[in-house]
Protein backbone atom coordinates (compact mmCIF):
# COMPACT_ATOMS: atom_id res chain seq x y z
CA UNK A 1 0.00 0.00 0.00
CA UNK A 2 1.36 3.50 -0.48
CA UNK A 3 2.35 5.60 2.20
CA UNK A 4 0.85 9.16 2.80
CA UNK A 5 2.99 11.72 2.33
CA UNK A 6 2.81 13.19 5.31
CA UNK A 7 3.45 11.91 8.71
CA UNK A 8 0.45 10.27 10.36
CA UNK A 9 0.45 11.70 14.45
CA UNK A 10 -1.96 10.65 16.87
CA UNK A 11 -2.46 14.71 17.47
CA UNK A 12 -1.08 17.04 14.34
CA UNK A 13 -0.32 20.23 15.95
CA UNK A 14 2.35 21.59 13.45
CA UNK A 15 -0.41 21.79 10.48
CA UNK A 16 -2.89 23.04 12.74
CA UNK A 17 -0.68 26.02 13.70
CA UNK A 18 0.48 26.76 10.16
CA UNK A 19 -2.89 27.87 9.13
CA UNK A 20 -3.00 30.11 12.17
CA UNK A 21 0.59 31.27 12.20
CA UNK A 22 -0.05 35.40 11.58
CA UNK A 23 -2.49 35.10 13.98
CA UNK A 24 -0.71 33.29 16.66
CA UNK A 25 3.19 34.95 16.35
CA UNK A 26 1.29 38.01 16.42
CA UNK A 27 -0.88 37.24 19.89
CA UNK A 28 2.34 35.82 21.34
CA UNK A 29 4.97 38.83 20.21
CA UNK A 30 1.77 41.50 21.28
CA UNK A 31 2.21 39.83 24.84
CA UNK A 32 6.29 39.92 25.24
CA UNK A 33 5.66 43.84 24.34
CA UNK A 34 3.69 44.55 26.48
CA UNK A 35 5.73 42.01 29.10
CA UNK A 36 1.92 41.63 31.43
CA UNK A 37 3.15 37.80 31.44
CA UNK A 38 0.79 37.14 34.64
CA UNK A 39 -2.76 38.24 34.50
CA UNK A 40 -2.43 40.26 31.52
CA UNK A 41 -5.26 41.56 29.96
CA UNK A 42 -5.37 38.88 27.75
CA UNK A 43 -6.24 36.48 30.59
CA UNK A 44 -9.42 38.53 31.32
CA UNK A 45 -10.45 38.73 27.71
CA UNK A 46 -10.06 34.79 27.58
CA UNK A 47 -12.09 34.77 30.19
CA UNK A 48 -15.02 37.22 29.09
CA UNK A 49 -15.12 35.63 25.50
CA UNK A 50 -15.20 31.78 26.87
CA UNK A 51 -17.80 32.52 29.57
CA UNK A 52 -19.64 33.76 26.25
CA UNK A 53 -19.00 30.93 24.07
CA UNK A 54 -19.66 28.89 26.70
CA UNK A 55 -23.25 30.90 28.26
CA UNK A 56 -21.32 30.60 31.72
CA UNK A 57 -21.51 33.37 34.61
CA UNK A 58 -17.78 32.98 35.58
CA UNK A 59 -14.77 30.98 34.09
CA UNK A 60 -11.88 31.13 36.65
CA UNK A 61 -8.85 30.21 34.44
CA UNK A 62 -5.85 28.21 36.34
CA UNK A 63 -2.66 26.68 35.69
CA UNK A 64 -4.00 23.00 34.37
CA UNK A 65 -7.20 20.49 34.44
CA UNK A 66 -5.90 18.61 37.63
CA UNK A 67 -5.01 21.92 39.11
CA UNK A 68 -8.58 23.17 38.28
CA UNK A 69 -10.20 19.93 39.76
CA UNK A 70 -8.23 20.19 43.06
CA UNK A 71 -9.35 23.72 43.65
CA UNK A 72 -13.15 22.99 42.50
CA UNK A 73 -12.81 19.76 45.57
CA UNK A 74 -11.25 22.77 47.68
CA UNK A 75 -13.91 25.58 47.14
CA UNK A 76 -16.88 23.05 48.05
CA UNK A 77 -15.10 22.33 51.57
CA UNK A 78 -14.94 18.94 51.19
CA UNK A 79 -13.44 17.39 54.43
CA UNK A 80 -11.00 14.66 54.62
CA UNK A 81 -12.93 10.78 54.24
CA UNK A 82 -15.89 12.28 52.41
CA UNK A 83 -16.95 9.79 50.04
CA UNK A 84 -16.52 11.43 46.06
CA UNK A 85 -18.12 9.04 43.26
CA UNK A 86 -16.48 8.96 40.42
CA UNK A 87 -16.14 6.01 37.01
CA UNK A 88 -13.58 3.80 37.07
CA UNK A 89 -12.33 4.11 33.32
CA UNK A 90 -10.56 7.78 33.19
CA UNK A 91 -7.97 9.51 33.29
CA UNK A 92 -6.20 9.03 36.35
CA UNK A 93 -6.55 12.90 37.34
CA UNK A 94 -9.67 12.71 38.45
CA UNK A 95 -9.26 10.38 41.30
CA UNK A 96 -5.44 11.46 42.19
CA UNK A 97 -6.94 14.92 43.49
CA UNK A 98 -9.79 13.32 45.57
CA UNK A 99 -6.86 11.15 46.45
CA UNK A 100 -4.72 13.74 46.88
CA UNK A 101 -7.26 16.04 49.34
CA UNK A 102 -7.71 12.98 52.03
CA UNK A 103 -11.52 12.27 50.34
CA UNK A 104 -12.14 8.48 49.50
CA UNK A 105 -12.72 7.90 46.14
CA UNK A 106 -15.86 5.56 45.22
CA UNK A 107 -15.47 4.26 41.61
CA UNK A 108 -18.23 2.92 39.78
CA UNK A 109 -18.46 1.24 36.46
CA UNK A 110 -19.12 3.13 32.62
CA UNK A 111 -21.61 2.16 30.39
CA UNK A 112 -20.46 -0.07 27.04
CA UNK A 113 -21.37 2.29 24.19
CA UNK A 114 -21.02 5.12 25.33
CA UNK A 115 -18.12 4.86 27.57
CA UNK A 116 -20.13 6.98 30.46
CA UNK A 117 -20.39 6.55 34.22
CA UNK A 118 -23.10 4.51 34.70
CA UNK A 119 -25.95 6.31 36.21
CA UNK A 120 -27.34 3.18 38.00
CA UNK A 121 -24.04 2.38 39.59
CA UNK A 122 -23.73 6.01 40.79
CA UNK A 123 -26.97 5.47 42.80
CA UNK A 124 -25.91 1.95 43.93
CA UNK A 125 -22.45 3.57 45.54
CA UNK A 126 -23.87 6.60 47.63
CA UNK A 127 -23.77 6.66 51.16
CA UNK A 128 -24.31 9.04 54.08
CA UNK A 129 -20.68 10.34 53.61
CA UNK A 130 -20.95 10.73 49.58
CA UNK A 131 -20.40 14.54 49.34
CA UNK A 132 -20.27 14.95 45.58
CA UNK A 133 -20.36 12.95 42.08
CA UNK A 134 -17.18 13.71 39.61
CA UNK A 135 -18.64 12.15 35.93
CA UNK A 136 -16.40 12.42 33.24
CA UNK A 137 -16.94 13.72 29.57
CA UNK A 138 -14.78 10.95 28.10
CA UNK A 139 -13.42 11.27 24.46
CA UNK A 140 -15.29 14.10 24.09
CA UNK A 141 -19.26 13.33 24.46
CA UNK A 142 -21.37 14.13 27.77
CA UNK A 143 -21.93 12.04 30.76
CA UNK A 144 -25.81 11.89 31.04
CA UNK A 145 -25.88 15.02 33.14
CA UNK A 146 -30.08 15.12 33.84
CA UNK A 147 -29.57 11.75 34.93
CA UNK A 148 -26.43 12.88 37.18
CA UNK A 149 -28.32 16.59 38.31
CA UNK A 150 -31.32 14.59 39.10
CA UNK A 151 -29.62 12.21 41.92
CA UNK A 152 -27.49 14.89 43.01
CA UNK A 153 -30.75 16.79 44.04
CA UNK A 154 -31.97 13.67 45.50
CA UNK A 155 -29.10 13.05 47.76
CA UNK A 156 -27.93 16.42 47.93
CA UNK A 157 -24.51 15.91 46.27
CA UNK A 158 -22.40 18.64 44.44
CA UNK A 159 -21.33 17.84 40.86
CA UNK A 160 -17.92 18.21 39.45
CA UNK A 161 -17.93 18.27 35.68
CA UNK A 162 -14.21 17.06 34.50
CA UNK A 163 -14.76 18.19 31.00
CA UNK A 164 -11.44 18.05 30.01
CA UNK A 165 -11.65 15.69 26.68
CA UNK A 166 -15.24 17.78 25.79
CA UNK A 167 -14.92 21.64 25.98
CA UNK A 168 -17.54 22.94 23.16
CA UNK A 169 -19.53 19.53 23.09
CA UNK A 170 -23.11 20.16 24.08
CA UNK A 171 -25.34 18.38 26.05
CA UNK A 172 -28.94 17.78 24.92
CA UNK A 173 -31.93 17.68 27.27
CA UNK A 174 -35.03 15.67 26.49
CA UNK A 175 -37.04 18.46 26.57
CA UNK A 176 -34.90 20.15 23.12
CA UNK A 177 -32.64 23.00 25.40
CA UNK A 178 -28.78 21.94 25.68
CA UNK A 179 -26.25 23.94 27.19
CA UNK A 180 -22.37 23.27 27.34
CA UNK A 181 -20.47 20.49 28.85
CA UNK A 182 -19.22 21.66 31.72
CA UNK A 183 -21.34 24.09 32.77
CA UNK A 184 -24.97 22.14 34.14
CA UNK A 185 -23.00 20.88 37.30
CA UNK A 186 -21.91 22.90 40.70
CA UNK A 187 -18.54 23.37 38.97
CA UNK A 188 -16.88 22.72 35.65
CA UNK A 189 -13.37 21.83 35.07
CA UNK A 190 -11.35 21.73 32.15
CA UNK A 191 -7.92 21.35 30.80
CA UNK A 192 -6.50 23.19 27.90
CA UNK A 193 -3.18 20.69 27.26
CA UNK A 194 -1.52 21.22 24.00
CA UNK A 195 -3.45 17.54 22.74
CA UNK A 196 -6.87 18.74 24.07
CA UNK A 197 -9.33 20.45 21.78
CA UNK A 198 -8.43 23.82 22.77
CA UNK A 199 -5.06 23.40 23.54
CA UNK A 200 -2.78 25.91 24.60
CA UNK A 201 1.02 25.79 23.92
CA UNK A 202 1.84 24.63 27.18
CA UNK A 203 0.09 24.40 30.62
CA UNK A 204 -3.39 25.71 31.23
CA UNK A 205 -7.03 24.92 32.75
CA UNK A 206 -9.86 26.63 33.95
CA UNK A 207 -12.82 26.17 36.43
CA UNK A 208 -16.33 27.14 35.29
CA UNK A 209 -19.33 27.90 37.30
CA UNK A 210 -22.53 29.95 37.53
CA UNK A 211 -22.18 30.40 41.55
CA UNK A 212 -21.00 33.88 42.13
CA UNK A 213 -19.90 33.04 45.68
CA UNK A 214 -18.51 29.79 44.62
CA UNK A 215 -16.72 31.58 41.97
CA UNK A 216 -15.23 34.11 44.66
CA UNK A 217 -14.10 31.38 46.84
CA UNK A 218 -12.16 29.48 43.86
CA UNK A 219 -10.69 32.59 42.51
CA UNK A 220 -9.65 33.29 46.04
CA UNK A 221 -8.29 29.51 46.10
CA UNK A 222 -6.36 29.82 43.15
CA UNK A 223 -4.77 32.64 44.08
CA UNK A 224 -2.76 31.77 47.44
CA UNK A 225 -5.81 32.06 49.58
CA UNK A 226 -5.91 35.47 49.36
CA UNK A 227 -8.90 37.96 48.54
CA UNK A 228 -7.08 41.36 49.39
CA UNK A 229 -3.45 41.28 48.50
CA UNK A 230 -1.30 40.23 51.26
CA UNK A 231 -4.40 38.95 53.36
CA UNK A 232 -5.22 35.28 53.60
CA UNK A 233 -8.51 33.86 54.40
CA UNK A 234 -8.10 29.80 53.63
CA UNK A 235 -5.31 27.96 52.24
CA UNK A 236 -4.82 28.40 48.39
CA UNK A 237 -2.62 27.21 46.08
CA UNK A 238 -0.65 29.29 43.21
CA UNK A 239 -2.32 28.03 39.63
CA UNK A 240 -2.53 30.68 37.00
CA UNK A 241 -3.06 30.66 33.13
CA UNK A 242 -0.27 32.76 32.14
CA UNK A 243 -0.70 35.76 29.64
CA UNK A 244 1.00 34.02 26.72
CA UNK A 245 -0.86 31.10 26.62
CA UNK A 246 -4.61 33.17 27.22
CA UNK A 247 -3.46 34.96 24.29
CA UNK A 248 -3.24 31.89 22.22
CA UNK A 249 -6.56 30.40 23.28
CA UNK A 250 -7.97 33.37 22.45
CA UNK A 251 -6.75 32.92 19.16
CA UNK A 252 -8.34 29.10 18.88
CA UNK A 253 -11.30 29.38 20.74
CA UNK A 254 -12.37 31.46 18.08
CA UNK A 255 -11.95 28.19 15.63
CA UNK A 256 -13.17 26.07 18.18
CA UNK A 257 -16.53 24.52 16.64
CA UNK A 258 -14.90 24.44 13.31
CA UNK A 259 -12.23 22.01 15.18
CA UNK A 260 -15.45 20.17 16.37
CA UNK A 261 -16.45 19.99 12.58
CA UNK A 262 -12.75 18.51 11.07
CA UNK A 263 -12.99 16.14 14.28
CA UNK A 264 -16.44 14.83 13.44
CA UNK A 265 -15.82 14.61 9.71
CA UNK A 266 -13.05 12.58 10.56
CA UNK A 267 -14.45 10.18 12.94
CA UNK A 268 -17.98 9.74 10.38
CA UNK A 269 -15.31 8.37 7.88
CA UNK A 270 -14.05 5.66 10.56
CA UNK A 271 -17.44 5.32 11.35
CA UNK A 272 -18.26 4.62 7.44
CA UNK A 273 -15.30 2.69 6.58
CA UNK A 274 -15.81 -0.09 10.09
CA UNK A 275 -19.66 -0.02 9.64
CA UNK A 276 -21.26 -3.76 10.93
CA UNK A 277 -17.57 -5.17 11.00
CA UNK A 278 -18.20 -8.35 13.34
CA UNK A 279 -14.75 -7.21 15.42
CA UNK A 280 -14.62 -4.13 15.50
CA UNK A 281 -17.44 -1.76 17.51
CA UNK A 282 -17.34 1.75 16.48
CA UNK A 283 -18.30 4.75 19.19
CA UNK A 284 -21.88 4.93 19.72
CA UNK A 285 -23.46 8.24 19.86
CA UNK A 286 -25.16 9.46 23.23
CA UNK A 287 -28.68 10.89 22.41
CA UNK A 288 -28.25 12.96 25.10
CA UNK A 289 -24.97 14.45 23.84
CA UNK A 290 -23.13 16.11 20.63
CA UNK A 291 -19.68 14.58 20.50
CA UNK A 292 -16.62 16.41 20.02
CA UNK A 293 -14.45 13.24 19.48
CA UNK A 294 -11.50 14.32 21.61
CA UNK A 295 -10.49 10.60 20.77
CA UNK A 296 -11.67 8.20 18.19
CA UNK A 297 -11.82 4.81 20.29
CA UNK A 298 -13.22 1.64 18.44
CA UNK A 299 -13.56 -1.59 20.69
CA UNK A 300 -12.16 -4.77 19.17
CA UNK A 301 -13.68 -8.04 19.52
CA UNK A 302 -11.45 -11.53 19.15
CA UNK A 303 -8.43 -9.51 17.76
CA UNK A 304 -4.74 -8.71 18.99
CA UNK A 305 -4.58 -5.61 19.76
CA UNK A 306 -1.22 -5.77 20.16
CA UNK A 307 -0.15 -7.40 17.24
CA UNK A 308 -2.82 -4.63 15.23
CA UNK A 309 -0.81 -1.53 17.06
CA UNK A 310 2.51 -3.44 16.05
CA UNK A 311 1.16 -4.13 12.11
CA UNK A 312 -0.19 -0.01 12.32
CA UNK A 313 3.34 0.78 13.24
CA UNK A 314 5.05 -0.87 10.94
CA UNK A 315 2.90 1.36 8.04
CA UNK A 316 3.70 4.67 10.20
CA UNK A 317 -0.18 4.85 11.72
CA UNK A 318 0.21 5.20 15.49
CA UNK A 319 -2.75 3.79 17.34
CA UNK A 320 -2.94 4.51 21.45
CA UNK A 321 -4.77 2.06 24.12
CA UNK A 322 -6.76 5.07 26.57
CA UNK A 323 -6.58 3.97 29.08
CA UNK A 324 -5.16 0.32 30.00
CA UNK A 325 -5.44 -0.42 33.23
CA UNK A 326 -8.64 0.40 35.05
CA UNK A 327 -7.89 3.18 38.40
CA UNK A 328 -9.20 0.07 40.80
CA UNK A 329 -6.49 -2.37 39.55
CA UNK A 330 -3.66 1.17 39.14
CA UNK A 331 -1.33 -0.16 42.38
CA UNK A 332 -1.59 3.90 43.70
CA UNK A 333 -5.00 2.78 44.29
CA UNK A 334 -5.41 -0.77 45.34
CA UNK A 335 -7.95 -0.56 47.72
CA UNK A 336 -9.18 -3.60 49.86
CA UNK A 337 -12.97 -2.47 48.66
CA UNK A 338 -12.08 -3.40 44.96
CA UNK A 339 -10.36 -6.22 43.13
CA UNK A 340 -10.23 -7.54 39.45
CA UNK A 341 -13.68 -8.27 38.47
CA UNK A 342 -15.66 -5.39 40.52
CA UNK A 343 -15.75 -3.61 37.29
CA UNK A 344 -16.06 -5.93 34.20
CA UNK A 345 -17.24 -2.90 32.19
CA UNK A 346 -14.06 -1.11 32.48
CA UNK A 347 -12.17 -3.97 32.61
CA UNK A 348 -13.08 -5.43 29.41
CA UNK A 349 -12.56 -1.94 27.95
CA UNK A 350 -9.25 -1.67 28.89
CA UNK A 351 -8.49 -4.79 27.55
CA UNK A 352 -10.25 -4.03 24.12
CA UNK A 353 -10.20 -0.32 23.19
CA UNK A 354 -8.18 0.90 20.79
CA UNK A 355 -7.47 4.99 19.61
CA UNK A 356 -7.14 5.80 16.28
CA UNK A 357 -5.45 9.36 15.03
CA UNK A 358 -7.77 12.28 15.82
CA UNK A 359 -7.14 15.33 15.03
CA UNK A 360 -8.50 18.67 13.10
CA UNK A 361 -5.83 17.88 10.41
CA UNK A 362 -7.20 14.65 8.58
CA UNK A 363 -7.64 14.57 4.91
CA UNK A 364 -9.52 11.83 3.04
CA UNK A 365 -6.05 9.93 1.66
CA UNK A 366 -4.85 9.79 5.10
CA UNK A 367 -8.15 8.20 6.55
CA UNK A 368 -8.45 5.87 3.75
CA UNK A 369 -4.90 4.84 4.24
CA UNK A 370 -5.39 3.98 8.05
CA UNK A 371 -8.85 2.48 7.77
CA UNK A 372 -7.40 0.16 4.79
CA UNK A 373 -4.61 -0.73 6.92
CA UNK A 374 -6.86 -1.81 10.00
CA UNK A 375 -9.28 -3.54 8.03
CA UNK A 376 -6.38 -5.57 5.78
CA UNK A 377 -5.11 -6.98 9.62
CA UNK A 378 -8.54 -7.71 10.49
CA UNK A 379 -9.81 -8.80 7.07
C1 LIG B 1 -6.22 15.85 30.53
C2 LIG B 1 -7.19 15.45 31.59
C3 LIG B 1 -7.11 15.95 32.90
C4 LIG B 1 -5.95 16.76 33.41
O1 LIG B 1 -5.60 17.88 32.72
P1 LIG B 1 -4.10 18.46 32.83
O2 LIG B 1 -4.20 19.80 32.22
O3 LIG B 1 -3.20 17.53 32.09
O4 LIG B 1 -3.75 18.53 34.28
C5 LIG B 1 -8.11 15.61 33.78
N1 LIG B 1 -9.12 14.80 33.42
C6 LIG B 1 -9.21 14.28 32.19
C7 LIG B 1 -10.37 13.40 31.86
C8 LIG B 1 -8.25 14.58 31.23
O5 LIG B 1 -8.34 14.04 30.00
Amino acid sequence: MEKVAKKIQMVDLKSQYEKIKTEIDAAIQNVINNTAFINGPEVKAFQAELEKYLNVKHVIPCANGTDALQIAMMALGLKPRDEVITADFTYVATAEVIALLGLKPVLVDVLPDTFDIDIAAIEKAITPKTKAIVPVHLFGQCADMEAIMALAKKYSLYVIEDTAQAIGADYLYKDGTKKKAGTIGTIGCTSFFPSKNLGCYGDGGAIFTNDDALAAKIRMIANHGQSVQYVHDSIGVNSRLDSIQAAILRVKLRDLDNYATARNKAANYYDKAFANHPKIKTPARAKYSNHVFHQYTLQLNGIDRSALKEFLAQRDIPAMVYYPIPLHLQKAYLDPRYKAGDFPVTEKLCASVISLPMHTELDEETLKYITDSVLEFIK
